[in-house]
């Protein structure tokens, strides 16, 4: 641990040279709805970090230095559990979240991380209660859950210096292609601007049942401006009800609030005969990059979406606003998948803490 202090770059450069020799490969995972447990095996041993997230209360494993070597996994669960997902989260980290149903909770002191050995662990886990005020879309800090550390493996891999590197790291940090830390942003005042798209005569995009871009975006960005307030974060929204609202207004908005961050909100279209075309995608034009990646990554992980990539592109809003500015598409209205999605109250919530803690991660304020 001490060797992190004095040489965090020499350490960061180490485990990146030992993961990419010697990837470990999550070989088998189970969750054993008699016994509640969630059950892993590794070909090579392995240090997890474990947390609890909320709203919808889910546990994640991630598992440094490890491949998956296939696509995302998702897997219905019985009992309070709804979904079990595996993917490769980042280069050098394989994450495996199990979701509970909504409203469902565990108490983070009861989850019970043991080994058999450095390639078998097992998360032991409390019943689930139901808990009505997470059902509501507030923001609870995820909760860290303590790992043992993992025994020393009978062959440690070889490294440089033929030392096995201490896991570095053991609370569950933004993956450095993400983190962005307070450093990115001027301390002082944080002022977020959202924008949902159109408005008024101009309903934006229609799509399948007559689902309109502009109650979605209105609906969702009124519950961003909620949640982001509630963490002492201060908002501009651009407009508060359907009325009609130009680009040049909510450029002008946002440059006279002097704001940190830009946050267009829209709903995607496609022709009507590619309805099969359902996914998030996240648009920025030059300053807003990491704003987007961060945003996007959050979106993902939170709301299940499909992958329709960071882009750039040349919309008035994000390329005439000075500060770091996206615009997000939140699903296609014209995408069956999306539109069924979208017309509900309870997804349009989870979008909206997903954007919100997208926020808050960029701004260095949250997990
Ligand atoms: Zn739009």
């Amino acid at each position: 641990m001490k060797l992190r202090w004095l040489f965090p770059g020499l350490v960061g450069a180490w485990l990146l040279l030992t993961s990419i020799a010697s990837a470990t490969t999550l070989q088998s995972w189970r969750f054993d709805s008699r016994q509640n447990q969630l059950e892993l095996s590794t070909d090579e041993g392995v240090q997890p970090r474990a947390r609890l997230l909320y709203n919808p209360t889910r546990l994640v494993i991630d598992l440094p230095g490890t491949k998956l070597g296939r696509p995302k996994q998702t897997e219905a669960v019985s009992g309070k559990f709804a979904t079990l997902r595996v993917a490769q989260f980042d280069r050098e980290t394989t994450r495996i979240v199990l979701e509970l149903d909504r409203g469902y909770t565990l108490d983070p002191k009861q989850i019970r991380v043991r080994y058999n050995s450095a390639r078998q662990w097992i998360v032991e886990l409390p019943p689930a209660k139901f808990s009505p005020l997470l059902a509501t879309s507030e923001i609870l800090p995820s909760q860290d859950i303590e790992v043992p550390q993992a025994p020393v493996a009978a062959n440690p891999p070889v490294t440089a210096t033929g030392v096995q590197p201490t896991p570095v790291n053991p609370g569950l940090r933004l993956p450095r292609s993400l983190s962005t830390g307070p450093s990115t942003v001027p301390n002082g005042r944080r002022v977020v601007v959202i924008d949902p798209g159109h408005g008024g005569p101009d309903p934006g995009a229609v799509g399948i049942g007559g689902l309109r871009e502009t109650d979605i975006v209105l609906d969702i960005s009124q519950q961003v401006t909620s949640l982001l307030e509630q963490q002492g974060i201060t908002v501009v929204l651009t407009r508060n009800g359907e009325y009609d609202l130009g680009l040049e207004p909510r450029v002008q908005m946002a440059e006279r609030a002097n704001a940190t961050i830009f946050v267009s909100i829209h709903a995607n279209a496609m022709p009507a005969n590619r309805s099969d075309i359902s996914g998030i995608e996240t648009y920025y034009y030059n300053t807003g990059k990491q704003l987007a990646q961060v945003i996007h990554q959050t979106i993902l992980e939170d709301t299940g979406a499909r992958d329709r990539r960071v882009r750039q592109a040349r919309f008035y809003v994000i390329r005439r606003t000075s500060m770091p500015a996206v615009l997000l598409e939140v699903g296609f209205v014209t995408g069956v998948e999306d539109a069924a999605q979208l017309s509900t109250p309870a997804y349009r919530s989870r979008m909206a803490a997903a954007i919100a803690r997208g926020i808050l991660r960029y701004l260095g304020q949250g997990g």
